[in-house]
């Protein structure tokens, strides 16, 4: 068996097409979605994420609001600048890349961020309605695969999900959005992280591996049950002489053995990298959907 290839770029595009409809219509209503995006200081990593953000607002026409700060931005400085976009009508969201220089609390400034434009879905008011099934700005990369698998005909009710890593950011919001009691969740969710025994013996009964470990060939062929759906979240550089940069990315999954078994399989890059901009997008219309209401 080789598996068929889950296409995050087409089904991100096919999404964008969507919201760009959608944000027509709320310009015929006089309103144009808005997302402030702050970047501190000059990461080049972060750098590009939020370039990517921005030109990703541009082409499907949410208007983009650029503040990049220095690195020696004080922690009340950034805060004040949260305060006036948590004000301003014209922004329906705010995006501050993470991580933040050492000297500002990340905690101190997610919290300041007002829940009704939490468009990343990480202050707590919107974790907590998550939990509790209430209707919340969801994180963006969990969100993103159950996109990616909805849209991709994958049966989640029932199912047995394996997700390895269980962080904030992606492991623990992802499980509680799959146990949900609703059409996009109701499968039966193993958590695994460091502390796990025999990963291996978890991973051969899911009918579903997401792999969210931040590390190279974490997930191999031998631990994939034939016929399973492999979804890796992993973004790892390795070093890669033929490369300009010197480096490649590649995922969690041992791909080219993993792709033999499964019977469905995402990419690195061109999974679900492209998904978690969109939902972001996503996030930012329904926020200013909220405003027409
Ligand atoms: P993280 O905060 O470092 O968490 C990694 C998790 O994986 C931890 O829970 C850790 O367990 C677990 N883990 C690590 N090695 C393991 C192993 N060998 N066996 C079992 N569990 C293991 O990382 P993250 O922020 O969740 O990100 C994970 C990966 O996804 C990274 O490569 C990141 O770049 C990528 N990512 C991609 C996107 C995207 O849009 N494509 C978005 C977010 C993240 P412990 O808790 O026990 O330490």
């Amino acid at each position: 068996m080789s598996a068929k290839i889950i296409d995050g770029r087409e089904i991100a595009a096919r999404m964008r097409a969507e919201l760009k409809t959608e944000i027509e219509k709320l310009k015929t209503q006089g309103i144009v979605p808005g997302l402030a995006v702050i970047l501190v200081g000059d990461d080049p990593a972060s750098k590009s994420y939020v370039t990517a953000k921005e030109k990703a607002c541009e082409e499907i026409g949410i208007y983009s609001d650029d503040n990049r700060l220095p690195a020696e931005t004080s922690q009340e400085q950034l805060l004040e600048l949260i305060i006036e976009k948590n004000s301003d009508p014209k922004i329906h969201g705010i995006l501050v890349q993470l991580p933040l220089p050492k000297h500002i609390d990340d905690s101190a400034v997610l919290l300041a961020i007002n829940p009704s434009k939490d468009v990343d879905g990480f202050h707590p008011v919107n974790i907590g309605k998550m939990v509790a099934d209430k209707k919340a700005f969801l994180p963006c990369t969990p969100h993103g695969i159950i996109q990616l698998l909805i849209r991709s005909g994958v049966k989640l009710d029932g199912a047995h999900v394996v997700i390895v890593g269980r962080s904030n950011i992606v492991g623990k919001p992802l499980a509680n959005m799959l146990i949900q009691k609703s059409p996009t969740g109701n499968a039966t969710v193993t958590i695994c992280h460091t502390r796990t025994k025999n990963l291996a013996d978890h991973t051969r009964r899911a009918d579903i591996i997401i792999a969210a470990a931040g590390r190279p060939n974490t997930i191999t062929d031998d631990m994939v049950r034939e016929g399973s759906v492999v979804v890796d979240v992993g973004v790892n550089r390795v070093e890669d002489k033929t490369k300009k940069a010197g480096y490649r990315l590649v995922g969690d999954v041992d791909f080219e053995k993993v792709k033999k078994k499964a019977s469905l399989i995402t990419t690195v890059p061109g999974g679900v990298g492209p998904m978690t901009i969109t939902m972001l997008l996503y996030n930012t219309v329904e926020s200013a959907k909220m405003t027409a209401r």
